[in-house]
């Protein structure tokens, strides 16, 4: 596969992975031969991403806020990364929320689909509601704030759904960088430079497994995929949720990437191809998050101070893919179970899918866990997520796609609307002001 570019590379591995499974599918224990001898080949190069993404975090957060020369600049990014998230956010769910009510998909099921798809999920939701109210039991509503402070990093560095305590703690060592003398920071700033640069040659080593990762991926996902009747059943439900991904995307993403970010929309869409690729098999954004960073300094040529303060934020707290998601399925579960919405608990399924949203963790399914607490306070029976449980792994994948657009749209934006802090070198021993 030498010369072909990454992405085609990608999009083979990805077809001949389909194909695998399909025809794997055709013969009595193919499926389970697939998944006992390909897709341990896909879990491996997802924990190659996982493995170099907190690593990545630290050594290009350092850099980024340690290249900044003034701090200003750095709350400015702050602010406005965190505005833009929450509006495309709330667009995203109305997006969402105007189509569920326009397209109704709840009319096309009827009472055998419902019947059916209830009792066959309802053990599997249970666990989902149970595992849902677990997290949120005796949570007071500041807890998230108090969550993103660490009491000790070596353990926030242990587990990946701790990205925002790395995040904040690598911001830290950055700002108590530029706040010191120059001279004194020196060694460090060598050597915090250097790990940069062998953190991203990991990245790419890492990336010339990515054909065959997607591969073994794509194989095990359709191999062990439930039969084609629930997507029928299911077709204008995910049909709505797909019209409404794409119409955020290609619509109100161009929007800002031509207005905001001074780009052509299909420039900025292919540079970011190998990224929403993986997205796509992996359906996590926290898995893709070393690759979007790639491709955003790579293609997009945004400046490192701002894609390593905005995408890994983006990928823990931005996902407008699955806010949009949340919407649609809060309302479709409604109008299947006979439930009629008024416009103020609409309203607030705005506000509680889009803290749902920040609150998921970039992995697989988080999106289908936090609509449990979407459901709840709209007094709809988070049970009723059995009935779309089904269809939700390919919808995973697009919202990740989306998710992973959307963050990058963000860098993008920021890079193009602020300056790279051009005010001039200070002398090596001057502090500079907080
Ligand atoms: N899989 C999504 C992500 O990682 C989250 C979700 O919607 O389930 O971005």
């Amino acid at each position: 596969m030498g010369k072909m570019a990454l992405h085609w590379q990608i999009l083979l591995g990805m077809g001949l992975g389909i194909a695998l499974g399909l025809t794997a599918a055709q013969f009595a224990g193919g499926s389970a031969l697939v998944v006992d001898w390909i897709k341990p080949f896909g879990t491996i190069f997802i924990n190659l991403l996982k493995l170099i993404a907190i690593p990545l975090i630290v050594v290009s957060l350092i850099k980024g806020v340690s290249d900044l020369k003034d701090m200003t600049q750095l709350s400015k990014m702050g602010i406005r990364t965190f505005g833009l998230y929450i509006l495309t956010t709330v667009l995203a769910v109305t997006v969402g929320l105007v189509l569920v009510n326009l397209i109704q998909p709840g009319n096309f099921i009827g009472e055998d689909t419902r019947q059916e798809m209830l009792t066959s999920f309802g053990g599997d939701v249970q666990l989902k509601v149970d595992e849902a109210n677990q997290t949120q039991e005796g949570r007071g509503p500041l807890q998230p704030l108090v969550e993103v402070v660490p009491e000790n990093i070596v353990g926030s560095m242990a587990d990946n759904g701790n990205m925002l305590q790395v995040i904040f703690f690598s911001l830290l060592v950055g700002v108590a960088m530029i706040s010191l003398p120059g001279e004194r920071v020196a060694a460090f700033k060598k050597v915090s430079d250097s790990a940069n640069e062998i953190v991203l040659r990991i990245v790419d080593l890492i990336m010339l497994a990515a054909p065959y990762g997607v591969f073994a991926l794509m194989a095990a996902l359709i191999a062990e995929a439930p039969s084609f009747d629930v997507f029928k059943a299911l077709g204008i439900y995910a049909l709505t949720v797909v019209l409404g991904l794409a119409f955020l995307t290609y619509g109100v993403y161009s929007f800002f990437i031509f207005f905001l970010g001074k780009m052509n929309p299909v420039d900025f869409f292919r540079a970011l191809i190998p990224a929403q690729l993986l997205a796509f098999s992996t359906s996590s954004s926290a898995a893709t998050l070393p690759v979007t960073m790639d491709c955003v300094e790579k293609n997009l040529k945004v400046r490192k101070d701002v894609l390593s303060f905005v995408l890994p934020i983006g990928a823990t707290v931005n996902m407008d893919g699955t806010c949009l998601y949340q919407g649609v399925a809060a309302v479709f579960i409604a109008q299947v179970l006979g439930y009629d919405l008024t416009l103020a608990q609409q309203l607030s399924v705005i506000v509680t899918a889009t803290l749902a949203s920040i609150g998921a963790a970039a992995v697989p399914g988080a999106g289908i866990l936090m609509l449990v607490i979407v459901l709840e306070s709209i007094g709809v029976s988070p049970a009723g997520i059995a009935l779309i449980y089904a269809i939700d792994r390919p919808l995973d994948m697009l919202r990740t796609v989306v998710n992973v657009s959307g963050d990058s749209m963000v860098a993008l934006v920021m890079d193009r609307t602020t300056s790279s802090g051009d005010t001039p070198e200070l002398p090596a021993d001057t502090p500079v002001e907080l």
